[in-house]
């Protein structure tokens, strides 16, 4: 079934009564061309492409738990391209290019609101780092634009501009940035795998690996054992717990990140904000909520949910940045758990064990890079090799020294 107005409004007029289950609900075969294990963006993602771009539709996506119960469903929408090293930018701009033609692609509704991210500066050194970010982004073919004080002033008049601690200086505006509505690019992803014959197994989680003289020829999971040519793990937050199961250790540690959302407020957000002298950024739903985070919870964890100095921290940056935030109610929080990499940046790698494939350590920014990911992952299942936006993100890279340092600016998760 396609979506379209037409379909909508002959819908509305004959009672509903037309509309299918957006994929099916298959038992699992015993054997297929390539397993994905993770249903969250990213895998389902790596199966659209797969299907869609590479031919190759003998694919099953295992999910332990239902479709966007991970950080799929739980981030904060947030899709840029604003990144400085060329390990990353060429990536993140590719991505951006897909977000772009992405529901026509797929034929779903995302809510891709290209309403524009903005990072404040504080001081003048912040803003010549700013300066040479945002000339890099136009290296790569991306946009971006440095507004001086006036220029923020024009777009967001109630910003606290004058703050003795944190002046606003200016910002980096990337116009093309924005906003996706996150479990919509989930479902989106998923019907259009399924509908080139992607078996999309929920409640079906992968305990274990079959691997044989260093081939990786299968996996054990709660559903039974199924085999395959190609296994790719896209678990995000569990990466470390799952590669853990066929004996591999990953520059990779988990943390919790909260988000929080307040009650439903007139149109005063029209865009995404960043601070720059701590860790927070805000927009607005369509719904007339403010979505907000910051920073990672200080400790390693895998509960989907955070602790209350960290809600403490968040309200107290986001009080420096606009005042009036005081004023409005928390509706909710939440929390996912990150796979942060030790240098903030990503894997899109094969393993050492032949057929075993790895994609993980998105930190807290794998949201504007799923399709991107999806489709350089599908790429390298499908070809062997990586995607040319993707050669940097491998595992090794440690030990090689070639580390894609993007932030530069700590040795551990919680200082990048
Ligand atoms: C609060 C918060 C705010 C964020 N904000 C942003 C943002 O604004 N912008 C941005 O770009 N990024 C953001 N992120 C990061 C982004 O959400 C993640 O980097 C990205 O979603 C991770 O990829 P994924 O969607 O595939 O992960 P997930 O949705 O977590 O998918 C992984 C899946 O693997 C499954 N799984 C795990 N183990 C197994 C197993 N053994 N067998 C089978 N399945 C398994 C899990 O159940 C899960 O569904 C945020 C994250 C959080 C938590």
């Amino acid at each position: 079934m396609r979506y379209s107005g037409l379909r909508v409004l002959w819908e509305g007029l004959t009672g509903n009564k037309g509309w299918q289950p957006a994929w099916r609900e298959p038992e699992p075969k015993k054997s297929y061309d390539v397993i994905v294990i993770g249903g969250g963006g990213h895998g389902l993602a790596t199966a659209y492409y797969l299907s869609n771009k590479f031919g190759i539709t003998n694919v099953a996506v295992l999910e332990k738990g239902w479709l966007g119960s991970g950080n799929i469903g739980r981030n904060t929408t947030i899709i840029r391209s604003n990144y400085l090293l060329p390990g990353n930018e060429p990536f993140y701009e590719l991505s951006m290019k897909l977000w772009e033609g992405l529901e026509q692609d797929f034929n779903y509704n995302a809510m891709v609101s290209q309403r524009g991210v903005l990072n404040l500066c504080h001081t003048d050194a912040q803003r010549d780092a700013f300066a040479r970010r945002g000339n890099s982004m136009r290296l790569s073919g991306a946009d971006s634009e440095l507004l001086d004080q006036d220029g923020v002033r024009a777009l967001y008049p109630f910003l606290d501009f004058d703050n003795a601690r944190f002046p606003i200086k200016g910002g980096l505006l990337q116009k093309r940035g924005g906003s996706a509505r996150h479990d919509g690019v989930a479902w989106g992803y998923a019907r259009g795998a399924d509908l080139r014959g992607v078996d999309i197994i929920q409640n079906c989680e992968v305990t274990g690996f079959h691997i044989e003289n260093g081939v990786c020829k299968g996996v054990e999971t709660t559903k039974g054992a199924i085999s395959a040519k190609k296994i790719a793990v896209c678990v995000a937050g569990s990466s470390g717990r799952v590669m853990a199961q066929a004996g591999m250790r990953l520059p990779i540690e988990s943390h919790v990140l909260q988000a929080f959302v307040s009650e439903g407020l007139k149109p005063i957000i029209p865009g995404v904000i960043t601070f720059g002298a701590g860790h927070f950024y805000i927009s607005q739903s369509d719904k007339g909520g403010l979505v907000f985070g910051g920073d990672i919870d200080g400790y390693n964890s895998y509960a989907q949910r955070g602790n209350l100095p960290v809600v403490e921290d968040v309200c107290e940056s986001g009080m420096a940045l606009m005042p009036m935030i005081g004023r409005a109610r928390l509706l909710r929080m939440w929390g996912g758990v990150m796979d942060m990499s030790m240098d903030g940046s990503p894997f899109i790698d094969k393993t050492h064990i032949d057929g075993l494939y790895f994609n993980g350590g998105w930190c807290y920014g794998g949201f504007k890079a799923t399709p991107a990911s999806g489709y350089c992952y599908a790429h390298l299942l499908a070809k062997d090799e990586p995607h040319p936006v993707a050669t940097e993100m491998r595992l090794d890279r440690f030990k090689r020294g070639h580390m894609i340092d993007e932030k530069g600016a700590g040795a551990q998760p919680n200082l990048h």
